[in-house]
């Protein structure tokens, strides 16, 4: 069993200057790698015939699959389907299956039909039409030199069904795929160097049928280990020992989850088990870590509530913050988080509560405090942790991780919690 390798090439002008993301190839490619097939290269390239053909030309000899999107429809710009047509040496043909398709497509929506739209049924002789369910523009699939080419409609909702419903069973079954498994490791807390550091030894111990990938975003890191072979069930015995012995050296402090976990998702599935509550008290978030937590369906079942108190003022009137502590000792201190905390669990009758209190900047740092500076307190049904954090220069970022850090504090003062 070989490796199967894919290019995936997008075409569209609008890709390459900026208006539409690429969404289509990310889809692709994990789909693609789900099935055991290794992504090679992905590429964009723009509305033109000579650029298509040449893409075309060096992926076919360089890759056994190639899947295109875009440029299938009926608008001048829609060159693909002639350019595909040039390039395997043929012309384009009026296909009946798929004309009568595109005519019950319309009669199905109570539309006219247009000359236009008729166009669509015309596809180069030499290919299979892959049905379009819910779009006008049919796949193309095209084999040449045990190579397999497979043109899609660039709307993505066609694309993906046409991914799901043709396009993997095709390669299914014309490949004797590899099985490949993966497990994403999911930290908070940790650098993407320090957490090199700490892997170092156990990294380079692994077997060399493992892949490893580090996946940092502002405030998580992302492990990825991938394995790949013949037997399924092997493969997953050893990507479990492998995925235990990562959980081990890094530790349950900063491990919070597998694969499509989040850090609110875990926290809820902890407070259902204990059968708690939470609520929030926020300043520099501005409500962010209450939008997290809500954004997990059934958190009514565990969240009470959140104060953003951005104003002094809102800090005392709702939270019973000291105005005397206020000014004594800044809004931004160990104090005042505390007594947020508290006044949240007091307010909303919560069993733990979460805040936050920090300069997120641009403007408001001062030599002891400089933008970044974040106090974080969580209360617990027994006690208060609270925690000093100098977090960087940049607003956005300031928030993303002064929720993630709360978060992380909070889950693991619940499973401190859960072990009494
Ligand atoms: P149709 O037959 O519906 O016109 P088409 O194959 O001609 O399909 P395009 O005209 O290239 O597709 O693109 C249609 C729309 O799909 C674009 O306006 C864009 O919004 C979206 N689209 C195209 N390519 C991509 C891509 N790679 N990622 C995300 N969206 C895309």
């Amino acid at each position: 069993m070989t490796e199967v390798f894919a290019d995936i090439i997008t075409i569209g002008d609008e890709l390459l200057i900026g208006q539409v993301v690429d969404t289509n190839s990310a889809y692709i490619a994990s789909e693609l790698t789900k099935i055991g097939v290794t992504v090679r290269r992905i590429i964009s390239i723009a509305d033109q015939a000579t650029s298509i053909t040449n893409t075309l030309d060096e992926s076919i000899h360089q890759s056994d699959i190639t899947i295109i999107t875009g440029g299938l429809g009926p608008t001048g710009d829609d060159i693909t389907k002639q350019s595909l047509a040039t390039y395997f040496g043929g012309g384009l043909i009026l296909h009946p299956e798929t004309l009568k398709e595109i005519e019950q497509f319309f009669t199905k929506r109570g539309a006219k039909m247009t000359d236009r739209n008729r166009k669509q049924a015309e596809i180069p002789d030499m290919c299979t039409p892959l049905r379009n369910r819910i779009g006008t523009a049919p796949g193309l699939l095209f084999r040449k030199d045990n190579r397999t080419i497979i043109a899609l409609p660039g709307v993505p909702f066609e694309m993906k069904a046409l991914i799901l419903e043709d396009v993997v069973p095709v390669i299914l079954s014309n490949f004797n795929l590899p099985v490949k498994l993966s497990i994403t490791i999911l930290t908070a807390g940790l650098s993407e160097s320090m957490t090199a550091d700490l892997l170092e030894e156990w990294e380079s111990n692994l077997p060399s049928e493992y892949t490893f990938a580090y996946l940092p975003s502002i405030g998580i890191l992302r492990l990825r280990l991938s394995i790949s072979g013949k037997n399924e069930d092997n493969l997953k015995r050893q990507l479990k020992y492998e995925a235990n012995k990562l959980v081990q050296i890094l530790g349950k402090k900063h491990v919070f989850g597998f694969d499509d976990d989040t850090l609110p998702s875990v926290i809820g599935n902890k407070l259902k088990n204990i059968n708690c509550t939470l609520s929030v008290a926020e300043s520099c978030t501005g409500g962010y870590i209450a939008h997290q937590i809500t954004s997990i369906p059934g958190s009514s079942a565990y969240f009470m509530g959140s104060a953003t108190t951005y104003a002094n003022s809102a800090k005392s009137q709702l939270l019973q913050v000291s105005d005397e502590d206020i000014v004594s000792q800044g809004a931004v201190s160990k104090k005042v988080v505390e007594q947020m905390a508290i006044g949240a669990q007091q307010l909303f009758g919560s069993d733990f509560s979460v805040a936050t209190s920090g300069i997120a900047g641009p403007d408001g740092g001062t030599d002891e405090k400089p933008v970044g500076t974040t106090w974080i307190a969580v209360t617990t049904p027994h006690r208060i942790i609270s925690q000093l954090f100098f977090f960087g220069d940049s607003r956005e970022r300031n928030i993303i991780r002064a929720s993630v850090t709360a978060l992380n504090m909070l889950r693991i003062s619940i499973d401190e919690y859960s072990k009494k």
